[in-house]
């Protein structure tokens, strides 16, 4: 049987992903001699980065094949892994490709991280960006514009392009293209989930962050354009479901596997939202840096990281439900995650109240064992298809 032509581009993104030296971060930089900043997860201004010909690299931890030896002595046991594995990565020379690191306002576990990064690697550059918690233009935009203004300066002094309005206007589209295919990807694996794995989706969204856009694009591109044209994944009677929790320290890629294995489709996820935080395309006409700001303030996706102001939690994970068509929610979060954890009662409520089915487990990024989410998540999905619109908690 010949090769799917879906082979070579996940294998690709599993090696891109699975190399914990950034062989291609250090590739990069040796070609083009510019100046790569890695961020923490969910989102930064990549497009302004872009713009000044900086290389932004997504660090999302050291997933299951790192061993931590002295990450551990940073934290306490109650928190959660990403930081240990982020710091093992950092001590160990792994991230030396590095120019400097972004730490975007997360949580306070991001905030004594960006402290540690900061004493540890003194010679980089280090950046806590506080968000705006504030969505008026006049107040939030103020001090989000002087916040990147600020980010622009800082990367200049180290040998970046000085910012330049159309350069930025020119990534801002760029990046618009981007996040356009990754919503096409959405978009068809919501219709056809079995042509679309979501291990292998996750792989491509993971190789984005390492890639230059431009290449991520094409991935993109090759991606969709082989799964369409293989006719090899047929549909199984699997139940539809929403995954949510994920957006920080992601789950080991063998859970994912399992929780497929296990008789789900994942139709919608938080995985790797950099690639999804604009909910749609940021305009370009007027000024590029205000186009960024209002996006920011207006357009953003209702993250747990992000104050949502007068809105009511988990209303939006029922749209999502609801637009996605799944007919359960998976709360799938890292253990010891405050933004997850303690949005999830009031998400639960509101999955109670609108008649969908639930379930609930935790995980750590270099958990091995998956049986007994497997056990849970299978006897949810059997559960979906015998007695659906039963609430099954
Ligand atoms: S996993 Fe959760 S608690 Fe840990 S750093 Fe990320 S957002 Fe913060």
């Amino acid at each position: 049987m010949s090769q799917s032509p879906v082979e070579p581009i996940a294998a690709r993104a599993e090696a891109l992903f699975r190399d914990l030296r950034f062989g291609s971060v250090r590739e990069w930089k040796e070609r083009t001699g510019g100046l790569a900043i890695g961020y923490m997860p969910i989102w930064i201004p990549t497009e302004l980065l872009h713009a000044q010909g900086v290389l932004p690299v997504g660090i999302m931890g050291g997933g299951d094949e790192l061993e931590i030896i002295r990450g551990d002595a940073f934290y306490q046991s109650y928190i959660c892994h990403i930081p240990r594995s982020t710091i093992e990565l950092g001590l160990t020379g792994a991230l030396d490709c590095l120019d400097g690191m972004l730490f975007p306002a997360i949580c306070d576990v991001i905030r004594n991280l960006s402290g540690m990064w900061k004493m540890r690697f003194p010679e980089k550059l280090v950046r806590y960006l506080d968000v705006p918690q504030d969505f008026d233009d006049e107040i939030g935009g103020a001090f989000w514009r002087f916040e990147l203004e600020e980010l622009s300066r800082e990367l200049t002094a180290r040998g970046a392009h000085p910012y330049d309005a159309e350069a930025l206007r020119r990534s801002i589209r760029i990046w618009n293209d981007s996040r356009a295919l990754v919503r096409d990807l959405y978009a068809l694996r919501q219709r056809e989930p079995w042509k679309v794995p979501t291990h292998e989706l996750y792989l491509v969204l993971r190789a984005g962050l390492v890639l230059p856009v431009e290449e991520f694009i094409d991935m993109l591109r090759a991606y969709l354009e082989a799964v369409r044209a293989d006719d090899r994944r047929q549909p199984l009677d699997q139940a539809r479901v929403l995954l949510t929790g994920s957006f920080c320290e992601q789950p080991p890629l063998g859970l994912i596997k399992t929780l497929e294995k296990s008789g789900c489709y994942i139709v919608d996820d938080d995985f790797v939202q950099v690639h999804r935080w604009f909910v749609r395309d940021i305009p370009t006409e007027g000024d590029p840096m205000d186009c960024l700001v209002r996006a920011f303030l207006h357009d953003s996706i209702e993250s747990p990281t992000r104050y949502i102001g007068d809105r009511i939690k988990g209303r939006e994970l029922v749209d999502r439900v609801r637009a996605s068509a799944a007919e359960g929610v998976l709360f799938c979060a890292p253990s010891f995650c405050d933004p997850a954890l303690l949005d999830q009662p009031m998400a639960v409520a509101a999955m109670d109240e609108a008649g969908i089915p639930w379930t609930a487990f935790k995980y750590a990024e270099n958990n091995g064992q998956f049986q007994v989410i497997r056990e849970q998540a299978g006897t949810f999905s059997d559960s979906i298809k015998l007695w659906s619109g039963e609430v099954v908690a």
